[in-house]
């Protein structure tokens, strides 16, 4: 498959760059796609700015997981080779169940 013409979002690779304590944005080249807000609270700061840095690394790394996902996929397709499975409670199956819904929640379809 033709991953741009999937993809509705920016193209990767994104970067989050920033500081724990400070400023946190996703860039996509010289772009910034994203604000990073953080989640100080006033009574854990220093747990809650952490927690803010490691959204803004889990934001960056979307496009690379979203590639891997459709990547899983399509290994699990190929496994298959176009037989369906008859394993009852298969955790291959249940592993590509998951990674189709996280899938079409990247793509806004859930
Ligand atoms: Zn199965």
């Amino acid at each position: 498959m033709n991953e741009t013409k999937q993809a509705k979002h920016t193209p990767g690779d994104w970067k989050h760059v920033g500081e724990s304590g400070g400023c946190r944005y996703i860039m996509a080249g010289d772009v910034q796609i994203a604000w990073v807000n953080g989640t100080e609270d006033g009574i854990d700061n220093e747990a809650r700015a952490a927690e803010g840095y490691a959204n803004g690394d889990l934001f960056a790394a979307a496009p690379d997981l979203l590639a891997a996902c459709r990547r899983v996929l399509e290994i699990y397709d190929d496994i298959r080779g176009g037989t369906k499975c008859v394993v009852l409670d298969c955790p291959q199956c249940a592993t590509e169940k998951a990674v189709g819904a996280a899938i079409a929640k990247a793509e806004g379809k859930s």
